[in-house]
């Protein structure tokens, strides 16, 4: 085994490699760019050294100052993770070149899988089905047009060099093929640096099921079972499940015999990814019927690997590791098992309603899910981030990947909500709420899958809210009523929690939510309930913090709901998570922002007609922002005025039940100087 690595990649899986070579007592090397000086995969390394500017083209894809930093800090092997320079045949020659230990396949793989329509003739060859297609040298357009002509309609045209989602257009009928090639191309010469395409067949509902393999250096190739990662959105993996759901152990078995065909036909080492896609003609319940073709091989270790681990009980990581030292695979095929069933889900910044448009910001919260562990059978939650932590525009959107593990499909299902919902994410937008949408929609819950399944139940996926909008507003209340409570002093009438000596008392409280205005009503009743009322909805509103560390947790009953709530307010955002789901509402506080424009001069006046009812401050006292000073009532209704900043109270100039006309000045404020 090697004393020590670099890792050739950030984030998440550099995290998770160092994690594994720390278990093995391997050392770890770290790269890192400008923008990642301070990064969680950083702080999981031994040792780091920074390679460049935030670009990856400036960092992370400088392979020589990797390879330097690898001899400099005297490692013997460069693990390439994902993405970046792992699939670079380049790269993995240079380290050869340098006597380093490129832990991935030999260059001539990595090549000779590189390109889609090259690696597909290889698989004729080999005998491995491929989607009925041109995959051949001839660019013209005119042949391309004649081949698709010759393969019916609808034809899917791909750039041989693509990835990652990028560069496939679909074309339905001939009079597109034209328009959609020249587009095809274009994308495929400024993404991937050849405008070389094949054209085949565009496969109606197909599943896509990939098989895990491994080779070593001494002749050894097996299977390590499938993946269903037919949850797509813009071709891009969004939920991966293993078991695929439907497989039968004889399908199971050819699929796994044609992926090792395809590795032996390159002399494939290390890990690697056959990607079939799959024909269902006798629709989801006929899994007899399923035909396969391949569709490429992915020559690294895969983002969804971890549900390959989940289902095996093995370390992926680990395999790599001693297959690039020169072990033998650790089990032959007949020793492989596996049990119950995983499923893997990417938290991305991105915006599900506004076509999954990548989001970045800073991570203001970030709680993970309970009973994070690496254990097979536990909820596994591996990141590359802290909160505090900023998701740049120079990386990939995904933040996270949650995986979880039961004995069957329906466990690891409710598992998987369970862990949505206790992921909570405030500063950005995320996918969360969005996965848990498409974790329950129908088709996934019974397992109906294909490439389009987020189109075909997109009613049910965008734009819903569980936790609806009497629960969204009571917990905005409780969250104002449990803040105001930890700042106000002891003197009874400067209480806002309703304690009165007689009469009965309201507020109002203005939201938006959801592009709409909303007014909710909170009135005291004199053994100290609340009553509130929302819209047409009205009823008592019971509520308890639990604890507050930098948000507030409470047990929360409204409207036939208990629920544990937990909120975070962000200035006038409060965001509200519980088990239903996750939403935002902006309390609008117009008269703290009437007080606010008036105070500047160091005034504080009344923002309409009413009555004093208390003030909870006197001269001489210092006042933090956002502190309750006076509270009046006008038309039966309380308003608090709060201190717009920072300051000491210079004078009040009314007493508790004084009648004031509006802009009358209430009291007077020193601002602190900042
Ligand atoms: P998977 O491992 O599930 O196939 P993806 O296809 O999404 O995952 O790719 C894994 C990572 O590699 C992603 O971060 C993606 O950005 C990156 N990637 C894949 N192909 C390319 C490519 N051709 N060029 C640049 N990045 C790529
Ligand atoms: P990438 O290198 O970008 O991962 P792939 O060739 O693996 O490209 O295809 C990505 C996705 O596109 C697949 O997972 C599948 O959803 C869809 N796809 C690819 N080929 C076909 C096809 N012939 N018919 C229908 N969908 C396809
Ligand atoms: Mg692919």
């Amino acid at each position: 085994m090697f004393k020590k690595i670099l890792i050739a990649n950030r984030g998440e899986i550099a995290c998770r490699v160092a994690t594994t070579a720390r278990r093995l007592g391997v050392r770890t090397v770290a790269v890192y760019s400008d923008a990642d000086a301070s990064a969680k995969h950083v702080m999981a390394c031994d040792e780091a050294v920074h390679i460049g500017g935030s670009a990856p083209r400036d960092s992370y894809l400088q392979w020589e100052r990797i390879i330097a930093a690898a001899k400099a800090t005297g490692a013997q092997a460069i693990h390439p993770g994902y993405g970046f320079l792992s699939e670079n045949e380049a790269f993995a020659d240079a380290c050869a070149k340098e006597g380093l230990v490129f832990i991935g396949p030999p260059s001539s793989a990595i090549l000779a899988m590189g390109l889609k329509a090259e690696s597909k003739r290889l698989m004729e060859k080999a005998g491995v089905p491929l989607v009925p297609g041109y995959h051949g040298a001839d660019q013209d357009p005119a042949m391309l047009k004649h081949e698709a002509d010759r393969i019916g309609y609808p034809v899917l045209i791909k750039a041989s060099a693509g990835g990652g989602g990028k560069g496939m257009r679909a074309v339905d009928k001939a009079e597109d093929f034209a328009a959609a090639l020249a587009s095809c191309q274009r994308e495929a010469r400024n993404s991937f640096g050849s405008d070389a395409v094949l054209v085949e067949k565009y496969v109606q509902r197909p599943r896509h099921i990939e098989i895990q393999v491994f080779g070593d250096t001494h002749g050894n190739c097996v299977y390590l079972f499938e993946r269903d990662c037919s949850v797509q959105r813009r071709h891009q993996k969004v939920l991966e499940e293993a078991p695929a759901p439907g497989m039968t152990p004889e399908l199971r078995q050819q699929m796994g015999l044609a992926a090792v065909a395809a590795a032996k036909a390159v002399n494939y080492v290390g890990a690697g990814t056959v990607e079939f896609i799959v024909e269902q003609p006798g629709g989801y319940d006929k899994p007899q019927d399923m035909r396969f073709f391949f569709m490429e091989m992915n020559t690294r270790l895969q983002v969804e690997h971890p549900v390959t681990e989940a289902i095996t009980g093995l370390d992926l990581v680990e395999w790599q590791l001693r297959v690039a030292s020169g072990e033998p695979l650790p089990l032959k095929q007949d020793e492989l098992r596996m049990h119950g069933h995983a499923i893997e889900a990417r938290i991305c910044a991105e915006t599900p309603d506004n076509q999954f448009l990548p989001a970045t910001g800073r991570l203001d919260v970030y709680r993970k899910p309970a009973a994070v562990s690496f254990e097979r059978g536990a909820v596994r939650f591996d990141d590359g981030v802290r909160e505090g932590d900023a998701i740049s525009p120079f990386y990939d959107s995904m933040v996270a990947k949650l995986i979880v593990h039961g004995a069957t499909r329906a466990e690891a299902l409710a598992k998987l909500d369970a862990a949505l919902a206790q992921t909570r994410i405030v500063g950005l937008s995320t996918n969360v709420q969005f996965l848990r949408h498409v974790a329950s929609s129908a088709s996934f819950a019974s397992a109906q899958l294909d490439t389009a399944l987020i189109p075909r139940e997109a009613d049910v996926l965008f734009q819903q809210d569980r936790v609806g909008r009497a629960l969204t507003v009571a917990a905005a209340v409780a969250q104002t009523l449990i803040a105001e409570r930890a700042t106000e002093g002891a003197d009874p009438f400067s209480r806002r929690d309703g304690w009165r000596p007689f009469g009965l008392t309201m507020r109002r409280f203005d939201f938006e939510y959801r592009g709409e205005s909303l007014q909710a009503q909170l009135s005291y009743l004199h053994d100290g309930a609340l009553l509130l009322n929302v819209g047409e909805v009205s009823g008592p509103l019971v509520f308890n913090a639990l604890e507050s560390d930098s948000g507030t947790r409470m047990d929360l009953s409204f409207h036939g709901q208990r629920q544990t709530v937990q909120t975070w307010q962000r200035d006038e955002l409060v965001h509200v998570f519980c088990d239903l789901g996750a939403t935002v509402i902006t309390e609008i506080d117009a008269l703290a922002h009437a007080g606010e424009a008036a105070a500047e001069g160091g005034r504080l006046t009344a923002p309409m007609p009413g009555k004093v009812v208390s003030f909870s401050v006197k001269a001489g006292d210092t006042v933090k922002k956002g502190q309750p000073l006076a509270v009046m009532e006008a038309m039966k209704m309380e308003h608090t005025i709060a201190a717009p900043a920072d300051g000491t109270v210079a004078e009040l100039l009314y007493a508790p039940g004084d009648q004031v006309a509006e802009g009358a000045e209430l009291l007077k404020i020193e601002v602190a100087c900042a």
